[in-house]
């Protein structure tokens, strides 16, 4: 499959013969995932998450709480406090990490280096309101300082129409500080309110296969309901072409190699 961005550029697809992704209960890990500490309703406890992720044959689960900038969002001592959570629980290898809040256009994160730096890994994201959008040229600027600190591993839902992006340009600092973009299910199911984000999540796995860098998907479940559901970003992986080699969620020790090898 071959895209053509609205810049001009043609991304040429996968040419694979390894056959369709492999069916939901595949999967390994989910790292996008969010407690009550993130607010939005949501009562689910990290205890509720690991149960929900032990029912789904899951061996990994990240909790990424919203950083503070977020209404409602976790506080410093929260997140501190994940240093001493328990690694396993349930059966399942835990991990904790933050979705920290982009909050300027220099790329500054609502969480300092001495909280980031005792997490398994960061996601960064722009959230309004937290930072407003700018234009393609700005957003994308905007992502690409916050890459540069190398505390953050993941993008999060870089698909989002509200904050355009250059893919292209985005996806080559990606690759060359070893940062991951997620293809986010919650972006791409009918209750999204990120906008029609299909065309974007194409985008980015068009680049995977190009460039046969990995992508990870996200359920960024609040609460446990969507826990190690990647529907919808399977879909689109499916349409793109996508080799299951180069989909990060088949493989918790892939995933945990590629952070180590940060
Ligand atoms: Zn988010
Ligand atoms: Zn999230």
């Amino acid at each position: 499959m071959a895209m053509q961005s609205h810049t001009g550029v043609i991304f040429h697809g996968c040419h694979t013969a390894e056959g369709p992704s492999a069916p939901l209960e595949r999967y390994e890990f989910d790292i996008h995932t969010h407690t009550i500490a993130s607010g939005h309703g949501s009562a689910a406890t990290i205890t509720d998450m690991a149960k929900a992720a032990a029912a789904r044959n899951l061996k990994m689960l990240g909790i990424s709480d919203h950083g503070p900038a977020t209404l409602g969002g976790g506080r410093v001592s929260y997140f501190r406090n994940l240093a001493y959570a328990q690694k396993e629980r349930l059966g399942v290898r835990m991990l904790y990490g933050a979705e920290a809040n982009i909050i300027d256009r220099k790329g500054h994160l609502d969480l300092d280096d001495s909280v980031l730096g005792h997490l398994d890994y960061v996601i960064a994201s722009m959230h309004k309101p937290a930072i407003k959008p700018g234009t393609e040229e700005e957003n994308t600027a905007v992502y690409i300082n916050a890459m540069k600190n190398p505390r953050v591993a993941v993008i999060g839902h870089c698909d989002d129409t509200r904050f355009p992006v250059d893919y292209f340009r985005l996806f080559q600092a990606a690759m060359e500080h070893r940062v991951l973009l997620e293809i986010n299910n919650s972006s791409l199911s009918p209750e999204g309110y990120r906008g029609d984000t299909k065309f974007n999540d194409l985008l980015i796995l068009n680049l995977c296969c190009h460039f046969n860098y990995p992508v990870l998907f996200s359920s960024d479940s609040h609460g446990t309901k969507h826990v190690g559901d990647f529907t919808y970003a399977a879909d689109a992986a499916r349409l793109a072409g996508v080799p299951r080699s180069l989909i990060l969620n088949y493989s918790a020790k892939a995933f945990l190699s590629f952070l180590d090898g940060r």
